[in-house]
């Protein structure tokens, strides 16, 4: 290894200084740095460059494909709201833009009626005119009509208004119509978007809601008829027509319950026991008879169907229902069934009754095991009464006698018309013996009486005769086979000289 000394003299080498060299190999050995480290900060940008370009790429393609999805969202939009019409104009009002429920609203197809289409041509003149501040504010002077929609927008009026649209071929379409603006980048109106939705529909349901309201309410008024709702409780909560039927006033009568206007007597309470049985079940009912008092205190016969408010959870909250005055239709059909079991002349029972308690008072006589006993009774000589007196003055006669069979005998015993002059008498739960005591009561009685008949002077007399027979819980036999007993009894009081009483005797048979 050899050492060099530091000398005082600039060491030399081949004539060049040394120290030049050395500053010269440094400042290359720093410009060789330098330049690498350009290279470095170069192949970084370059990276980066390419990083960003890779990036700014990958942004735009996202940006694209994002405006692919919205653009088909807002066709598809446009064209799927074939409920809604969608309009866009420009400033002038010319109609750049129609989606398929505007075309289809208004009949308008904008590619084949392209033009100078002006959105001012589907409104009605009138109604512009109307709702243009400028025909109030400024008399004479006239508006070009989109003025409206630049008024509406600047207003901030332009959410769903009753708006009137004109179809190509003239006819009328209500609409309810939004206008708002549409806008450039720097926020400038560039013209306007009307959404329209068909009223027709709407209008059309409103109509048939109203008209079926008024029908309803036209029926209810002319009928006897009223529809209430009570609550949970029972209370009446809602009552259409009541006044006409109860003669309580609306408000007289919320909150009262049906209960509180019942009639209390026995036919009205068999009645009511249905309607109460229904409604402690919840369940629905139709044509039930109820009868309630009016607020005249008169005696109503009412048909009620009704139905339980119960909610979509479940819980019950009251009754719904419809009422029907049939007060003349019951009474009327009480009188028929009355009728129906009933002797015109003498209004006691007919043959019809008779047998239809015979057949009553037998499944009684098995259960208690106790006889029955049957009179015929039949007046003596009544044919020469009608020959005296005429047969208007007989009717009455007979009418005199029923009643005063009727005197006679126990609420239980029935009698009835037969025939012209004969009666028969049903007494359940009567032996022979306490029969035969009836019916010589029964011939006394005619016997003492004096018949006071219109236009006769003085009272006529009459006497009958009674056939009695029994029937016995072991020998259970036919109405008519008893009657036919009885008949032979009376037959044999008629032999003996009339105003007597026979007891049909078994050894007889
Ligand atoms: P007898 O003592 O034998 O019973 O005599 P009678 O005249 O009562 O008996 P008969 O059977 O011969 O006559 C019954 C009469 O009753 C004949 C008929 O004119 C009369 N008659 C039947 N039905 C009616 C009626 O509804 N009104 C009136 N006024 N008379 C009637
Ligand atoms: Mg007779
Ligand atoms: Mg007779």
């Amino acid at each position: 290894m050899r050492t060099e000394t530091p000398t005082s003299e600039t060491p030399t080498a081949n004539g060049v200084e040394i120290s030049a060299l050395q500053t010269r190999v440094q400042e290359l050995v720093a410009e060789n740095a330098e330049l690498r480290g350009e290279i470095r900060v170069a192949r970084r940008a370059a990276d980066l460059t390419a990083e960003l370009v890779v990036q700014q790429f990958e942004e735009t393609e996202a940006v694209l494909s994002r405006l692919q999805v919205v653009n088909a969202q807002n066709t598809a939009v446009l064209e799927a709201a074939s409920e809604i019409s969608i309009i866009a104009t420009d400033l002038d009002g010319t109609i750049t833009l129609l989606n398929r429920g505007a075309e289809e609203l208004l009949g308008i197809h904008l590619r084949k009626d392209a033009g100078d289409l002006s959105i001012i041509d589907i409104h009605l003149p009138d109604e512009l005119h109307a709702r243009s501040s400028w025909s109030h504010e400024t008399p004479g002077m006239h508006h070009r009509g989109i003025d409206v929609y630049e008024e509406y927008v600047a207003g901030g009026r332009s959410r769903g208004e009753l708006w009137t649209f004109v179809r190509t071929d003239g006819t009328r379409v209500p609409v309810s119509l939004s206008i708002t603006a549409l806008r450039g980048a720097e926020g400038q109106v560039t013209g306007y978007l009307s959404a329209a939705v068909d009223l027709t529909p709407h209008q059309q349901a409103e109509q048939a809601v109203r008209r079926a309201v008024t029908l309803m309410q036209e029926a209810i008024a002319y009928s006897p008829v009223f529809v209430w709702e009570t609550d949970a409780e029972g209370r009446l909560t809602f009552v259409l027509g009541g006044q006409k039927v109860l003669g309580y006033a609306t408000d007289e009568i919320l909150g009262r319950r049906f209960g509180e206007l019942r009639r209390e007597d026995t036919t009205c309470r068999a009645h009511q026991e249905s309607v109460e049985a229904a409604v402690a079940n919840r369940e629905a009912f139709e044509h039930l008879l109820s009868c309630v008092r009016s607020k005249d205190g008169d005696h109503l016969w009412i048909s009620m169907s009704a139905h339980p408010i119960v909610e979509p959870g479940g819980t019950f909250r009251g009754y719904r229902g419809v009422n029907v005055d049939v007060t003349e239709l019951t009474l009327a059909r009480q009188a028929l069934e009355e009728m129906a079991l009933h002797d015109q002349l003498t209004g006691l029972s007919n043959r019809r009754k008779l047998y239809d308690r015979f057949r009553v008072e037998v499944a009684r006589l098995k259960r208690l095991s106790s006889p029955l006993s049957l009179l015929l009774v039949d007046v003596d000589r009544f044919k020469s009464i009608n020959d005296q007196h005429g047969h208007l003055v007989g009717d009455d006669c007979l009418r005199l006698l029923a009643d005063l069979f009727v005197g006679v005998l126990r609420e239980s015993d029935l009698v009835a018309r037969f025939g012209g002059e004969e009666f028969i008498v049903l007494l359940p739960e009567t032996g022979l013996a306490e029969a035969h005591l009836v019916a010589e009561k029964l011939r006394e009685t005619v016997q003492d009486a004096f018949l006071s008949v219109r236009g006769i002077s003085t009272p006529l007399r009459a006497t009958v005769c009674v056939g009695v027979a029994e029937m016995q819980p072991d020998r259970v036999m036919s109405l008519d086979d008893l009657i036919e007993r009885a008949d032979r009894a009376a037959y044999q009081a008629k032999a003996a000289g009339r105003n007597r009483v026979v007891v049909y005797e078994d050894s007889r048979d």
